[in-house]
């Protein structure tokens, strides 16, 4: 029998390169390692090491209303509780604070001492080092107690964690290479990138929209790398802090984007990521050691921006776990409309273009019966009248059943045909006709329309009053026509009797 064994991915060796010989991995257990070089970086998902300091701190206020303001489509931090937090900082962690367009990872602290585990919401680089963002559980002093410097730790990103970070890495190791052939290949420069939320395409921002065939062409290069499997590594060296600082370039959201390092980003390492023969690029989130698996996919057109200032444009990309995610939900839409239209997918926009088709023609057919059906009703009705005897007031009621999906609409056709033939029926007799409509099927909460019309407006007005008090229908009017709307059930036995008492004392 044949047993098939999962291997834990793990980092390759060669993958962190110190490209100076005056850098080195503080390896004492009071210091913090400085972001850039952290076990974080890409594969590693825990890691036992030590407590540098903890602080207990207090959110300001605001700050959750800022970030939401922020970042539209971006991942959004996960929320932080109005309750103080507890800030520890580690001599290493598996934890990614947020950076390089990449979000913060989640994760837990476990305290190796009783085992008692704490949910980091967050992690942030403050200045060069990594700060983890735990929630506080019961009393704040004695979590200050239990994350004492020297304090030995388990810092873990447990499954969730993991699956979270390893999407955002696929994205932004994906993004790398997409921009390095956007320059390189088409002279396009990335100006900047968005980690959306999981499962939406991630874009990056062009200064021009891309043709179809530019978009293919770039795709196919992609994955030409892809199948290739280049290696990605980062190269690590000391920060000079005496150099002119770089001019950073800012998106509107404020990101930091290009070739530069954050203005806050002091005491840290300088660090590049390396796509072998492909991009060497300034970053400080974390990579996947190789684009193996990094199956790109583009989404075929780019998006212009709705700012008419700008001809800037945006390219949705999709690569790992949602490439797949939208595969499947894709597949299945399109599987269930082809069972709905009895057809293959490939047969699905001609069927659905004729089935639009089908309905326009079907509804003029509607349109043109019902004017027909309206005048032929007037017909009806003001022959009916028109044979009755008598000098007064011509006053009646008709009542339809029918499932109309504008069904006040109807009645006003009805009403329109009436008064236009009720001098040749009715020569100079003054008149008055009740017109309702019920559909089919009623609930308590089904919808009568009601529409009267007359001769003179005081009667008009006088019925509309009258319909309110005695039938419970609520409606208003203007001149000749009062309309109004009945909710629950239409009873023959009882509407339609109040109507004719109604109308039997205005004849009176
Ligand atoms: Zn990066």
């Amino acid at each position: 029998m044949a047993t098939a064994i999962l291997l834990q991915p793990r980092t390759p060796p060669d993958y962190h390169r110190i490209a100076s010989s005056k850098l080195t991995i503080p390896s004492d257990p009071e210091v913090s390692i400085p972001v850039g070089i952290l076990a974080c970086d890409p594969l590693l998902r825990s890691l036992d090491t030590t407590v540098v300091s903890a602080t207990i701190v207090q959110p300001p206020a605001a700050a959750a209303e800022k970030s939401k303001k922020a970042t539209k489509k971006a991942v959004a931090a996960p929320s932080l509780p109005t309750e103080p937090l507890l800030h520890v900082q580690l001599h290493d962690t598996v934890i990614f604070p947020e950076g390089g367009g990449q979000p913060t990872d989640i994760g837990t602290l476990t305290v190796k001492a009783d085992g008692s585990s704490w949910e980091v919401l967050q992690a942030k680089r403050h200045g060069g080092h990594a700060v983890h963002y735990v929630r506080v559980k019961g009393d704040a002093d004695a979590a200050l107690k239990a994350f004492a410097p020297g304090t030995e730790v388990t810092v873990a990103l447990g499954d969730e964690g993991y699956e979270r970070r390893y999407d955002h890495m696929s994205m932004h190791t994906s993004q790398h290479l997409l921009s390095a052939l956007l320059e390189t290949r088409l002279d396009v420069p990335t100006l900047s990138w968005s980690l959306t939320t999981y499962p939406s395409p991630c874009y990056v921002e062009v200064p021009r929209g891309l043709t179809a065939e530019e978009v293919l062409s770039i795709q196919n290069e992609a994955n030409r790398l892809v199948f290739e499997g280049r290696k990605v590594h980062v190269e690590v060296e000391e920060l000079d802090n005496s150099a002119e600082p770089t001019q950073v370039q800012k998106t509107e959201s404020g990101r930091a984007i290009g070739k530069a390092l954050p203005e806050d980003y002091t005491g840290g390492v300088k660090r590049v990521v390396v796509i072998d023969g492909v991009d060497r690029n300034p970053c400080c989130g974390t990579h996947l050691p190789s684009i193996h698996n990094l199956q790109l996919f583009l989404l075929p057109h780019t998006e212009a921006l709705s700012r008419s200032s700008t001809t800037n444009a945006r390219l949705y990309f999709l690569a790992g776990p949602r490439l797949i995610t939208y595969l499947t939900s894709t597949h299945n839409i399109a599987a269930r409309t082809s069972a709905i239209m009895s057809c293959g997918p490939p047969l699905l926009p001609e069927r659905v273009s004729q089935v639009v088709e089908e309905r326009k023609k079907v509804e003029k057919r509607v349109n043109d019966l019902e004017a027909e059906l309206a005048e032929q009703i007037a017909k009806t009705v003001l022959a009916d009248q028109a044979t009755k005897a008598g000098e007064g007031l011509v006053a009646t009621h008709l009542h339809r059943v029918e499932d109309s999906t504008n069904a006040l609409g109807f009645l006003s056709s009805v009403a329109s045909a009436v008064s236009s033939k009720a001098e040749k029926y009715l020569s100079s007799r003054p008149y008055l006709f009740v017109l309702s409509s019920t559909p089919s099927t009623q609930t308590q909460n089904t919808s009568s329309v009601v529409l009267v019309i007359g001769s003179d407006d005081k009667i008009v007005k006088q019925i509309g009053d009258a319909l309110k008090v005695k039938v419970g229908i609520k409606g208003g009017g203007k001149g000749p026509r009062w309309s109004g709307k009945y909710t629950g059930v239409w009873k023959a036995t009882k509407e339609n009797t109040a109507i004719a008492d109604v109308l039997n004392e205005m004849q009176s």
